[in-house]
């Protein structure tokens, strides 16, 4: 089919929910995708996080080959594979937390967070402690489009549709200190964050913030959940994002990047959580299956056997600084952001944001916008600096050429503060 004829297809038979771009993708390697013309972008954005070592990684094509031959796709969670106790090993050795419950989403991983930190506050009160229902989250958080996950994300139009979602959920203004003590109580079960928001524009939260978090789930026994979907599995330069600031949380959850590509998800928690889970309480048909966990065996022993943390960090902090070269001769940006290989680019137009993020892909030059003004970079960990400066001045022509539209004086005409 051609893409015309796909998109009127789509268009007749899917529900309305997504806007794709017009590009119809037919083969990939490295860092770049390949469409039916036979025309290579290069990828920023890794399919929102997920392909993390880019495209045909031998690795991970390799232990899918070997998955696939032995016959055995699927086993439910009734009986043992080798893949489960082997990745979980791992997970539990890069995170520092001590069990795993696998599922195949995002959102089903923060599920299970929401629902351990009920059951954590149930058995707490079993054992006669005070401690509530209420969920603390933040402001421009994004945690995932079930019904739970959604009502601990903040921005109205994913929830108010579904109304009603999840009662007991209060938001926090984002790295107000202040406000998350006066909204804390033995009321809440868990605190919710994203130690770097993703969705919400690429904001690290503040170490002050974090650290706050923590001491308050300390002292009521409530759970701090750390989201990273987005941030973990080596994203930010570190296995997690929270290892930055070196706080542990009680509870965390990953999911995009785990299996290269095959869809996995994990929620991961400290024992003492744990214990508040016992068998038939929660489950999952598909996660956690050999596929699935070859695939991700096989994404984390290569970050180790390649010393991608190391890279992502060395290659990251390039393009960050590359980027706030940038600000220097563009008005038309506000601020540069990020960890790693989660950057964030602020505008200050939306419709500025729009139309670069579509000219870079006329381009070659997969990026996208998120939270309306900012161009989000989540490459392949592979990316190398000549990738980076390609981008830079692609991105440098686009802010000149626009600068009329972004309704700014052309660089070099105005005096920076
Ligand atoms: C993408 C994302 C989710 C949801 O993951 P899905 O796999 O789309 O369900 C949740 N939290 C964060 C931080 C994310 O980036």
């Amino acid at each position: 089919m051609s893409l015309a004829s796909i998109q009127a297809a789509e268009k007749k038979l899917l529900l309305n929910t997504y806007e794709r771009n017009p590009y119809l993708f037919v083969s990939a390697k490295g860092v770049y995708l390949r469409d039916e013309n036979g025309d290579d972008f290069l990828d920023l954005l890794s399919g929102i996080g997920v392909s993390a070592l880019g495209y045909a990684h031998p690795a991970i094509d390799k232990a899918i080959a070997q998955q696939t031959a032995t016959g055995l796709l699927h086993t439910s969670n009734l009986f043992y594979h080798h893949g489960t106790a082997e990745l979980a090993l791992r997970l539990t050795e890069i995170s520092g937390m001590d069990r795993v419950f696998f599922c195949n989403s995002g959102t089903e991983a923060w599920e299970a967070a929401l629902k351990l930190a009920r059951a954590n506050a149930t058995k707490a009160r079993e054992e006669g402690k005070t401690i509530g229902t209420k969920f603390l989250a933040l402001e421009h958080s994004f945690h995932g489009r079930t019904m739970g996950s959604v009502a601990t994300t903040h921005k109205e139009k994913y929830r108010t549709p579904f109304a009603p979602v999840m009662p007991d959920v209060e938001f926090v203004r984002f790295n107000d200190v202040a406000d998350l003590r006066a909204k804390f109580s033995s009321d809440v079960c868990a605190i919710c964050l994203e130690p770097v928001q993703g969705e919400g524009g690429i904001h690290p939260v503040s170490q002050e913030f974090f650290a706050a978090a923590r001491e308050l789930c300390d002292s009521t026994g409530a759970l701090l959940m750390a989201d990273e979907i987005q941030s973990g599995v080596g994203r930010t330069g570190k296995w997690f994002a929270y290892q930055h600031y070196g706080i542990q949380p009680d509870v965390t959850t990953l999911a995009k990047p785990v299996a290269g590509g095959v869809p996995m998800g994990a929620m991961l928690c400290v024992e003492k959580a744990a214990a508040a889970i016992t068998p038939g309480m929660h489950g999952t048909t598909f996660g956690g299956g050999p596929l699935a966990c070859a695939a991700a065996i096989a994404v984390i022993d290569t970050i180790q056997n390649e010393k991608l943390l190391s890279h992502i960090h060395e290659v990251g902090g390039f393009f960050k600084r590359e980027l706030e070269g940038l600000m220097k001769s563009h008005d038309s940006i506000k601020e540069v952001r990020g960890l790693g290989l989660m950057l964030g680019m602020e505008l200050h137009s939306a419709e500025l944001a729009k139309q670069i993020a579509a000219q870079l892909m006329e381009r070659r030059i997969i990026i996208n916008r998120t939270s309306e003004t900012v161009l989000r970079f989540l490459p392949p960990y592979i990316l190398e600096r000549e990738h980076v400066e390609m981008t830079i001045a692609a991105l440098d022509e686009l802010l000149k050429a626009n600068t009329v539209l972004a309704g700014v004086e052309p660089a070099g005409e105005t005096i920076h503060g």
